[in-house]
């Protein structure tokens, strides 16, 4: 493709992504396809000879656009948001256009020191520790931010000797049964293994992880022989978004010298708002490592995960081999920071230029001001939910997230349950809100994230009526 045909296929690339968010409101939110559906509307062989880019367009129309669920639509309300704005966009598309492999400093000076100026604006909006300043780094995924922190962590417990000659099945990790997945899933791939990973209790009410019993666990294994690693601390749960009393954990974790990794991946970004800094309360301290995602309420599409350490030097440790193929003069004087040693593979993209180019737009105020949207929305959806009789609210929802379920009055829980599960997929069915739910003391709620860029009140206040009206007559007696 000469630049001549780039120019003119991309212009039609980026007016058809416009003419989408024009248009995003039309469709089903959650697709309606079928499985199997999209990979026979695919040809199933590829073109021996190059077909050209004329008709991709109408074949993505026609092949990929049912099969699309559209997380753009003001009406997904499902997991958490995802928030591809214009800027991210472009930035994304200019990260693409120059095609730049990060892994070290030398492959592309810009790709490293934006990151790292990035990284810092971040922890300045976010008003983060000093001492993670200059100490951030882009991840692809919470998840992958979780697995690097627990390879540093390990590196740190072990001296070294767990890089060296791996470990022995006494390495524990503790966690709470509000924890996403995403920390076993880094105990067993670190080696550690999910037998080691503590469930440590959390408070009925609040799902707030409980110091004490992490205290006592601690002692416990540590009595035992075990050699714990790290603590993982949400502030922000996926299934409520519940707050673990990170000031007190980190207490504890200090007593005990273990490494307290805080997971923030939906909430954290909340703090860009001076009245939501709370949520940082004892970050300053004990916190070793701490992870936010600007991809799921940041105005930033998938995938951008941002990373800080207290320091470096573990996670380095854990990650560094230089072969000889790698050499070069920058990495070796020692001035420079190579991010391969920050993550798990070696190549990166250039994934600041989008997170740039959102800052560079919105700047601070459009930031807080997309944040305090969603938490004034998901504030007005619980007022009405608390006023009617026919539901009961989780009263807790201090972001974007708010939790419910139709009080199905007579009905003992296990059919309260199935009752709650048939509404949400007869309103998913129907395409014109999509929901997710979780389960809290054993019974089912719904969730809703309010947080998409395009939802306004309008479309909460729609979604929250047709919920209202499949749950059925106001007075069931
Ligand atoms: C969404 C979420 C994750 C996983 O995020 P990815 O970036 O998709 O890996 C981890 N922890 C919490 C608390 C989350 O909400």
């Amino acid at each position: 493709m000469t630049p001549e045909e780039f120019r003119t296929y991309g212009k039609q690339v980026i007016d058809w992504i416009a003419d989408y968010q024009e248009k995003v409101e039309s469709y089903p939110v959650r697709s309606q396809v079928k499985p199997g559906d999209v990979l026979a509307a695919l040809p199933e062989s590829p073109p021996e000879d190059g077909a050209g880019f004329d008709g991709l367009l109408d074949e993505l129309d026609r092949a990929v656009m049912p099969g699309i669920t559209h997380w753009q639509h003001p009406r997904f309300f499902a997991y958490f948001p995802g928030n591809a704005s214009g800027p991210a966009i472009l930035g994304d598309l200019l990260s693409s256009g120059l095609g730049v492999q990060g892994m070290l400093w030398a492959t592309s000076p810009a790709c490293t020191e934006m990151e790292t100026r990035v990284a810092d604006w971040m922890a300045e909006l976010l008003d983060l520790p000093a001492r993670f300043r200059g100490n951030g780094v882009i991840q692809d995924s919470a998840s992958s931010a979780g697995l690097v922190a627990v390879l540093a962590a390990l590196h740190r417990a072990s001296g070294g000797a767990a890089a060296r000659s791996g470990i022995d099945g006494r390495h524990t990790v503790y966690i709470s049964a509000q924890t996403h997945s995403a920390t076993e899933k880094a105990a067993r791939i670190s080696g550690i293994g999910s037998e080691n990973v503590r469930v440590v209790d959390a408070d009925p009410v609040t799902l707030a992880m409980d110091p004490a019993h992490l205290d006592a666990l601690l002692t416990e294994d540590t009595a035992a022989g075990a050699l714990p690693v790290m603590v993982c601390a949400t502030v922000g749960t996926t299934s409520t978004t519940a707050i673990d009393p990170v000031r007190a954990i980190g207490e504890v974790c200090r007593r005990h010298g273990v490494w307290l990794h805080v997971d923030a991946a939906y909430a954290g970004v909340a703090a860009v708002c001076p009245e939501m800094r709370w949520i940082n309360d004892g970050l300053a301290e004990n916190v070793d490592s701490y992870s936010t995602n600007a991809h799921k309420w940041l105005l930033t599409n998938f995938d951008c995960n941002l990373l800080w350490v207290a320091d470096r030097e573990p996670l380095i440790g854990a990650l560094s081999i230089l072969p000889e193929y790698l050499r070069n003069t920058a990495t070796s004087s020692g001035e420079v920071i190579d991010y391969r040693d920050w993550q798990i593979s070696l190549g990166r993209r250039f994934r600041a230029l989008k997170l740039w180019s959102v800052i560079r737009w919105y700047g601070a105020e459009g930031l807080r001001e997309h944040i305090r949207t969603g938490i004034g929305l998901a504030g007005e959806l619980a007022s009405w939910v608390r006023d009617d009789p026919r539901f009961e609210l989780l009263e807790h929802h201090p972001f974007g997230l708010v939790c419910f379920r139709p009080r199905w009055a007579g009905l003992p829980d296990e059919e309260a349950d199935a009752a709650t599960m048939a509404l949400m997929e007869r309103l998913n069915d129907s395409g014109d809100l999509y929901l997710t739910h979780t389960k809290v003391g054993g019974r089912v709620l719904l969730r809703i994230a309010i947080g998409a860029p395009s939802t306004g009140r309008d479309h909460v206040r729609a979604a929250w009526e047709r919920i209202a009206a499949e749950a059925g007559p106001r007075d069931p007696e």
